[in-house]
């Protein structure tokens, strides 16, 4: 080690105590930290919450000249500039919300040499102006964060990511830093690749977070089973509850708030004044539950969030990962608790054969629906499938549902043969197809208007599945779909046969199925004080 290496990492340590007011680097920060003043690239995936923005302010501050992070999030850009003021940190950024007057100030101090960091969002750079501004000056390093954003598959594609690539071509002196907390392998090779850090070290912190208790129970009235959660585990606790639409984000909110917890809705369509409102009091405010849809929450850094409820079922596991991650940031224990049902899983697959975008595009959705419905159909503990999907491993862990409250594995190639089989007659023998909720009337035996209207009890399957009831019928559905062994199509949902059906019912492969437990237990976690 050369005396000025040492003296750097002096330096490291000295800004994170009297700068940030910390005793030491968290996980793989130091060794981060060292890789980038070295002059050196490096691609950080580190969950939420664990620490990514010291990995490149500290960088900053020691290297000479400023430090340049590209960010999507416009909108925190202001709290961020102001965070580092408050700590001494001479910080500034360039975005189009900008009056001409208050941008020209922050080009003069770039330029003067008097910033520590500019924080950039991805389609100024694109600009030649920017450009020639950034020649004017000297930069210390390039973070790119919410680096996840380059990858055209991911769930947070940003064309402008595209165009960074530029960077080190034309300041291939500057290291680059790219971070995020949504990576599998296949993203993160995308990353490197298109980010051009094929050179770059790569720093993977552990995604588990020990203490976020994760749940995923069955759907039955979405409303009263959130109500019944908050009051028996979080009453009091902030929390964020995540709905699909705007109307369920409005009823929800209007449904707590009837029932004495203090709420807030919070969704795009809301005015920009109301949306800053709900934010700002759910970071100031104690006990505060905001119900949004995904539009909430990035980069929001409120350490003692004690629930993340999700009523609908998120696209993706990064997506429920990252939402998830919101919650117990301060290590404190919280819970990740969700509720699915055989709507969510009819509900998402329409959505994607309804999406744009052709068919590989679609294909990928529905790849990772199948990890997300994976995991909610899950036998093992939710903990190791969660990690596995980010190529880590974990033990069972005895803080999820499944290691509390063990569900039971059953064989359902008897149910799976007769559910598929009334799909298929009704094809063969009418020509007709129907929605689940059609099917499982049949397979009980419930002689409804429709059927008499269709005369569908005259089919041999009518009644033929008695022995479960329509929840459990609803189950099996459910988890056909999931499995892939049942498709869902067109606007009202109907049920066809896929490839993989005909192995079950003509070459009797095997179907197993979980059953749920008759209700999960609260857990045993004790209260923040
Ligand atoms: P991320 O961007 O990865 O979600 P942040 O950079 O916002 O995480 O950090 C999360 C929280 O942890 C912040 O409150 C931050 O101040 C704190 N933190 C980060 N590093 C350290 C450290 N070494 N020691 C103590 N607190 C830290
Ligand atoms: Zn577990």
């Amino acid at each position: 080690e050369s005396i000025t290496d040492s003296v750097k990492t002096d330096a490291a340590q000295d800004v994170l105590q009297r700068v940030f007011g910390y005793d030491s680097f968290r996980g793989p920060q130091r060794d981060i930290v060292d890789q980038v003043i070295g002059g050196g690239d490096a691609l950080v995936l580190m969950p939420t919450g664990g620490g990514k923005s010291l990995c490149y302010q500290i960088p900053a501050l020691v290297r000479p000249g400023v430090g340049v992070v590209i960010s999507p999030l416009i909108a925190l850009m202001q709290d961020q500039v102001d965070a580092l003021r408050a700590l001494g940190v001479r910080a500034g950024f360039l975005n189009s919300t900008q009056f001409p007057d208050e941008r020209r100030a922050v080009e003069a101090q770039f330029v003067a040499g008097e910033l520590d960091v500019l924080y950039l969002a991805p389609e100024r750079l694109r600009l030649e102006s920017t450009a020639q501004l950034l020649d004017r000056g000297t930069i210390s390093v390039f973070a790119i964060d919410e680096a996840h954003c380059v990858s055209q598959w991911g769930h947070d594609f940003r064309p402008d990511y595209l165009a960074l690539s530029m960077v080190h071509e034309r300041w291939p002196d500057v290291p680059r830093i790219a971070l995020t907390a949504t990576a599998t392998e296949a993203t993160r090779r995308e990353i490197a690749e298109r980010l051009d850090l094929t050179k770059a070290k790569h720093f993977v912190a552990s995604f588990d977070r020990p203490n976020i208790q994760y749940r995923i129970e069955g759907k039955n009235r979405a409303d009263q089973q959130l109500l019944q959660f908050i009051n028996s585990e979080h009453a009091g606790d902030a929390g964020i509850v995540y709905c699909l639409s705007r109307n369920s984000v409005e009823k929800t909110a209007a449904f707590l708030s009837a029932n004495g917890i203090t709420a807030v809705p919070y969704h795009a369509g809301l005015d920009n004044r109301t949306r800053a409102t709900n934010q700002s009091r759910f970071l100031r405010e104690d006990g505060l539950v905001v119900v949004a849809t995904i539009a909430f929450g990035m980069g929001i850094d409120k350490p003692d969030v004690r629930f993340v409820a999700h009523l609908d079922l998120p696209k993706s596991v990064e997506g429920y990962y990252q939402e998830t991650g919101r919650a117990g940031r301060d290590g404190l224990p919280s819970t990740a608790w969700m509720v699915y049902g055989l709507n969510d899983v009819v509900q998402q697959r329409k959505m994607i054969e309804s999406s744009d975008g052709d068919l590989a595009h679609r294909r990928q959705l529905n790849l990772h629906l199948d990890a997300m419905l994976a995991l909610c159909e899950t036998v093992q503990c939710r903990r190791t499938q969660l990690l596995n999907y980010f190529s880590q491993s974990s033990r069972p862990c005895g803080n999820c549902d499944t290691c509390l409250t063990p569900p039971e594995a059953w064989d359902g190639t008897v149910a799976a043969q007769k559910a598929l089989s009334a799909v298929l007659r009704l094809k063969r023998e009418r020509g007709q197809s129907f929605g689940a909720g059609h099917i499982v009337d049949i397979l009980i035996g419930k002689r409804n208007p429709k059927v008499e209207q269709h005369a569908h009890h005259e089919l041999k399957v009518f009644g033929a599945g008695t022995e479960l009831r329509d929840i459990e019928w609803r189950g099996v559905i459910r988890q056909l779909l999931a499995q892939g062994l049942l498709a869902v199509h067109g606007d009202y949902g109907v049920l066809t046969l896929t490839e993989a059906s005909n192995k079950v019912l003509f070459e009797k492969q095997q179907v197993m199925f979980r059953r749920e437990p008759e209700r999960t237990k609260p857990a045993r976690t004790p209260k923040a004080a």
